[in-house]
């Protein structure tokens, strides 16, 4: 039987008077990698924040292994293994690379802190040869990779990811998925938010497309990459 990590029904999330999101339901099992895709403004943003904690949730209801999570603040969510990496990526900058993994384990209170640093630097050998740099010194992409180590350092039971390809070079984005795909393959729940469509369903076991805060289709990742609704509003076809 799979096991639902991640259940949200009915979402709704307002700004003021603005329905940002209307009703958005969508799961994320255990081992999956889910994309989550649409254009700007389509409401994928608002979601991951009102999933994590970060945005009030005006209607709808959020499980996290089976218990409802709605209310509760990112701090008891991250340390239940509920992780993001936000858009823009929010690394220390003033901060060495080994500091900001250091940081993202500030939860845990155990013995494997510094093998799970040289774990994340087997995933990012560039973080490790950067490791003594401060983070604001370092390109997008490398900020980007920092970011999502130091998510991992956390142990998400699921990670979400928002845009992580954003405002990257080509070469870059073409690393940051690699690199997504790796994490998915070691084993860790993935709920990434793109609008980069064809990379992320190109990766995802399922996918959910998002427009005008709905969830308007869902599938098989590689059904929906071949739908031609999707190829013609998403992949520019
Ligand atoms: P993007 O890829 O641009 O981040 P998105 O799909 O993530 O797009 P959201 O950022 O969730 O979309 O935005 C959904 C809607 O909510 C948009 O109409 C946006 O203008 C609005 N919105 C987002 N943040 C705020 C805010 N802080 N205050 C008011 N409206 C907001």
């Amino acid at each position: 039987m799979a096991n639902t990590l991640l259940e949200v029904s009915g979402l709704k999330v307002a700004y003021g008077g603005i329905q940002a999101v209307k009703g958005v339901s969508f799961e994320v099992q255990e081992g999956e990698l889910v994309s989550l895709i649409g254009a700007n403004g389509a409401g994928k943003t608002t979601t991951l924040k009102a999933v994590t904690g970060l945005q009030p949730v005006a209607a709808g209801e959020i499980k996290f292994m089976g218990r409802s999570i709605k209310g509760q603040g990112a701090w008891d969510l991250v340390k239940q293994g509920l992780v993001m990496v936000p858009e823009g990526r929010g690394t220390f900058t003033r901060m060495t690379i080994t500091e900001n993994l250091q940081m993202g384990a500030f939860i845990r209170n155990d013995s494997e802190i510094e093998a799970d640093i040289e774990k994340v630097f087997t995933i990012f050998p560039r973080l490790k040869e950067r490791r003594n740099q401060l983070a604001g010194t370092m390109s997008g992409g490398e900020q980007q990779m920092l970011a999502m180590g130091r998510a991992l350092m956390a142990r998400p039971k699921v990670l979400l990811l928002d845009e992580p390809s954003m405002g990257l070079s080509p070469i870059m984005v073409d690393k940051i998925f690699e690199v997504v795909a790796d994490i998915h393959g070691r084993g860790t729940t993935i709920l990434l938010v793109e609008q980069n469509a064809s990379r992320a369903l190109g990766l995802a076991n399922r996918g959910y497309v998002m427009d005008s805060g709905e969830v308007t289709m869902t599938g098989e990742a590689r059904a929906l990459l071949a739908d031609p609704k999707v190829r013609a509003a998403y992949l520019g076809e």
